[in-house]
């Protein structure tokens, strides 16, 4: 960068010497331009003459056209616009001009370079070798050191409006003396070319301004939106970077401050220091440098030293400012560039972009830099160029942001698609368990509800059972019409054998007892049931008194010839007494049961080990049974 900024210099001072060395040659006074001819105007650099005063020349302290020594050097500027390094020297410019049509007109000589520090403009009847008083008309003495309507015509170029009768001539003398680059390229228009000419900048300065304040307001908008720092740093570049055009074209001193000869003269290295703060900013925020490695220490050290730059300029001369801050501003962009590249090989995508970016900013560095130094003269070409480089990086700087959202974007989307398969793979687990949790949750369901209808001692299913199911099957037969027959069976004189045996085999009693029942009880709807100690029923849908007797009979049949072996081997037969009753019209369920009941009380009245169905008693002759004993 510093070889290519050094032979790009070596080129230019050499370009710069050829042109002026013929000038060194004492020339003739300046030919006259005939402001009526449109060509001779377009050549104006041919007819201008110019004397460089250094200072403790008499030209030097000069104020005033009489003032200068009679016999000048003047030279000729040979076709080319006047532009001139830092320099001490004052400038004296002359013009002669001549209107050779028939009618008078009215001419703006224009300087196309609004930093100027003192320009005055003398107007004299006709050209002699030497000036005196008289024929003198009042200077137009303005400049960055005069309040801003000091140049008469509210315009950021200077103008001196000259009007020539048919025929006349008259000299133009200008006096400049600047602190900065010198550059005093100079035209002679007619209102009318002015004014077409003032129209074309205006749509481009307006072009551009708008699109450089809508991004910043754009970036800013979107800082507020989504609290993204580098968002506000880029709004902060924008902004202050269309500050720097704006001061650099001369619309600051026109439109901020035309009354503040000192902020015309500090804006332009105050808004190039600010630059430079923003792009550091910018940069450190944009390249996500990582907290502390050298990158991110050097931009923090470079964006501490702008800040600085920026309060130093408050303080210490333009001369001096504005070349800190232009090469503050040309470290800033290197080590921009350097980290950018070094970002973009560490894998940093959106770092390409950046570089782009910055490369177009160096062709706009050596832009300003050149026209600092006195280079390039075509002000006006200059401006546009930069303007075009400016928007250019702009644009550029805003797709690599577009870029680093896309990246960040495809990182969110990246985590979102981990984080959602993850939860799907999570979701399939818990599922699967949640799905074995259920499954062992309906088989405790299950065995918790079969434990709750059963009997533990006997498997047969308990009292709260045939107290769910009995009006279950009530409603059912009266629905149906078909009969439903209820049996309760009980162990005859069962306390003996538990006095007698004990408690255990009593238990043991039981069990064979409900055994014997469950052997008879076959039809899939029948129910056989414990409902109380030794006392046991039978439900039997579908199954009418004759029925439910057969197979009571049955069961006592069975029961009678079961042998009983109790402890110490003792063998005897246990007996059952049963009472039945069918479901008749308009009984409810305890009807029924009562009725069963009644029967049950009846059998063992009779003597035990038989059947009484509600209504008749079967005799044990009857039911082919015998007594217990
Ligand atoms: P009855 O012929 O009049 O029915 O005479 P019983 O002795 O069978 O009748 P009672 O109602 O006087 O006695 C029932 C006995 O059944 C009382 C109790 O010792 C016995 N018992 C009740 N529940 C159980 C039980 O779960 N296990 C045992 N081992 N015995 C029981
Ligand atoms: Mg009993
Ligand atoms: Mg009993």
């Amino acid at each position: 960068m510093l070889r290519l900024w050094n032979l790009l210099t070596a080129c230019f001072l050499a370009t710069a010497c050829l042109l002026f060395s013929g000038q060194l040659a004492a020339m003739e006074p300046c030919p006259a331009l005939d402001a009526a001819s449109p060509d001779a105007r377009s050549a104006i650099n041919h007819h201008i003459c110019f004397y460089s005063a250094r200072p403790g020349e008499p030209a030097h302290s000069a104020t005033a056209p009489e003032d200068l020594p009679a016999e000048l050097a003047w030279k000729s500027a040979r076709g080319h616009d006047l532009v001139f390094s830092h320099t001490d020297s004052v400038y004296w410019i002359q013009l002669n001009v001549r209107n050779s049509s028939t009618e008078s007109g009215l001419w703006y000589p224009k300087l196309h370079y609004p930093l100027l520090d003192e320009v005055t403009f003398w107007q004299k009847s006709r050209y002699q070798s030497g000036y005196s008083p008289e024929d003198v008309r009042p200077p137009l003495a303005t400049g960055d050191l005069f309040p801003f309507a000091t140049r008469g015509i509210d315009y950021r170029y200077y103008l001196l409006p000259v009007t020539l009768n048919a025929g006349e001539s008259r000299a133009i003398l200008i006096r400049v003396h600047s602190s900065g680059a010198l550059n005093v390229p100079l035209g002679l228009m007619t209102p009318g070319e002015v004014v077409a000419e003032s129209n074309h900048l205006t749509l481009v300065h307006g072009l551009f301004y708008g699109a450089m304040l809508v991004l910043a307001a754009f970036n800013l908008l979107l800082f507020f939106s989504s609290g993204t720092r580098y968002y506000f740093y880029n709004a902060f570049y924008i902004a202050s970077l269309g500050m720097f055009l704006f001061a650099m074209g001369g619309f600051a001193n026109q439109y901020f401050w035309p009354n503040s000869t000192a902020l015309a003269n500090l804006s332009i290295p105050l808004t190039l220091a600010v630059c430079a703060l923003a792009m550091a900013l910018f940069g450190s925020s944009f390249l996500e440098v990582g907290p502390g490695t050298l990158s991110a220490k050097a931009l923090k050290s470079l964006a501490t030293i702008a800040a600085g730059a920026v309060t130093v300029t408050l303080i210490i001369p333009y001369t001096k400012s504005i070349l800190i801050n232009t090469a503050l501003a040309l470290v800033v962009i290197v080590a921009l560039q350097v980290i950018a590249y070094v970002r973009w090989r560490q894998g940093y995508k959106p770092a390409f972009w950046y570089l782009a970016a910055w490369m177009v900013m160096v062709i706009g560095a050596l832009i300003y830099a050149m026209a600092a130094f006195g280079y390039l003269g075509d002000y006006p070409a200059r401006e546009v160029m930069m303007q075009a480089v400016v928007g250019g990086q702009v644009i550029l700087l805003n797709y690599a942001l577009v870029q680093r959202w896309r990246l960040l974007n495809q990182k969110l989307l990246d985590v979102e698609h981990q984080a959602r398969t993850e939860l799907e793979l999570k979701v399939h687990e818990r599922t699967a368990q949640l799905r074995n949790t259920m499954r062992e949750l309906e088989q405790a369901n299950r065995k918790l509800a079969s434990i709750s209808l059963n009997d533990a001692l006997t498997g047969l299913y308990n009292r709260r059972h045939m107290d769910n199911l009995l009006p279950e099957l009530c409603r059912e037969a009266r629905r149906t019409g078909n009969p439903l027959s209820l049996a309760l069976i009980d162990a005859d004189h069962f306390k003996r054998i538990n006095d007698t045996w004990g408690h255990d085999f009593g238990d043991q009693c039981l069990k064979q007892i409900a055994g014997i029942l469950d052997e008879h009880v076959k039809r899939p709807r029948d129910v056989a049931i414990r409902f109380g100690g030794e006392e046991f029923a039978l439900l039997l849908p579908g199954t009418d008194l004759d029925g439910a007797r057969t197979l009571c009979l049955a069961i006592l049949k069975a029961m009678r010839k079961t042998p009983l072996i109790a402890p110490g081997n003792e063998t005897f037969h246990l007996t059952l007494s049963a009472g039945i009753a069918e479901l008749a019209t308009g009984q409810e369920p305890s009807d029924l049961f009562r009725k069963a009941d009644e029967a049950l009380y009846q059998a063992k009245g009779a003597g035990r080990d038989q059947i009484v169905l509600a209504n008749r008693v079967s005799t044990p002759d009857q039911s082919t049974a015998s007594s217990a004993n």
